[in-house]
């Protein structure tokens, strides 16, 4: 199983690839600077080299980054959308230059227009971006649905595909916490919504998992992350998915040799879970 979570790149990809195996994990994702905006630390100042041969050391064999919330390619406005294009770009660059190939994108929010205009203009973005010759997957992220977001329906992800010239460069990130929110039912009917994904998608699409509880109902629409299998006692809340949908979702046939990524909170500004939450999801909860 390939299993970590969110880690901080404040200390350079050495400090990252050092967080993740402190949590027993063999894979880890980070953003390339802080995730709400685009002012990034060059490149020489991120112990790139030192973080591969750390990974190298200890069985972390790959990483995947996630860009910025900022990007937004459905904005109709020609200033927001021409920064997120410029953005993206650059972050493309970035993760290939820290060594991976894994790019997880936000598609964007069509705020005062419709869904249709918001699919035409993430694709239109993402083929100004992509070329023939970069090394990456950007992987569309399924997303809750909160206000105006697209990639709320495996359909939406696909017609943004669709769409897309050089599609052979589109992957997908399957957010659990996500999913479950804008309304598919993972936990009672976790089959159907794998073999939903793959007639509609196609599951050799699927590149990477965000594993997450939710605090909320089944369709809430909320995207607020739970820690696995989280009782009323958490001080987050409790999680409406459950830990046996996560474990079966980790151990199912769809997610082998995947990244699979924690984004459950932290408890306080020292304490997270995630450790624990790799070791349950791995072992199962008898150990
Ligand atoms: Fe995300
Ligand atoms: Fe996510
Ligand atoms: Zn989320």
């Amino acid at each position: 199983m390939i299993i970590g979570s969110h880690v901080s790149i404040s200390g350079g990809l050495i400090g990252a690839a050092k967080e993740a195996h402190s949590y027993g994990a063999n894979t880890f994702m980070v953003y390339t600077g802080a995730p709400q905006n685009s002012v990034r630390k060059p490149l020489d100042k991120l112990k790139i080299d030192e973080g591969r041969s750390f990974m190298d050391e200890n069985g972390i064999k790959s990483f995947v980054v996630h860009a910025p919330y900022i990007i937004n390619l459905a904005s109709y406005k020609d200033d927001t959308f021409n920064a997120a294009v410029e953005i993206l770009e650059n972050e493309i660059y970035r993760t290939i230059a820290f060594g991976s190939n894994i790019l997880i994108l936000h598609p964007g929010s069509f705020t005062d227009k419709d869904a249709h205009y918001g699919i035409d203009r993430i694709a239109s973005g993402l083929n100004k971006v992509l070329k023939d010759d970069m090394d990456i997957t950007i992987c569309l992220e399924t997303m809750a649905g909160k206000g105006s977001e697209i990639g709320r329906s495996f359909e939406e992800l696909k017609a943004i595909t669709d769409k897309v010239n050089l599609n052979n460069k589109i992957g997908i990130c399957f957010d659990t916490c996500h999913v479950h929110d804008s309304g598919y039912d993972i936990v009672n009917d976790l089959d159907g919504v794998i073999a939903d994904f793959d007639r509609i998608i196609g599951l050799d699409r699927l590149k990477v998992f965000h594993l997450n509880g939710s605090l909320n109902p089944r369709g809430a629409r909320k995207d607020r992350h739970a820690n696995i299998g989280a009782e009323d006692d958490n001080p987050k809340g409790k999680d409406h998915i459950g830990f046996e949908c996560i474990y079966k979702i980790a151990h199912h046939p769809a997610s082998k040799n995947k990244p699979l990524i924690l984004e459950t909170p932290w408890l306080d500004n020292k304490t997270n879970l995630y450790k624990q939450e790799i070791a349950l999801i791995k072992n199962g909860k008898e150990g």
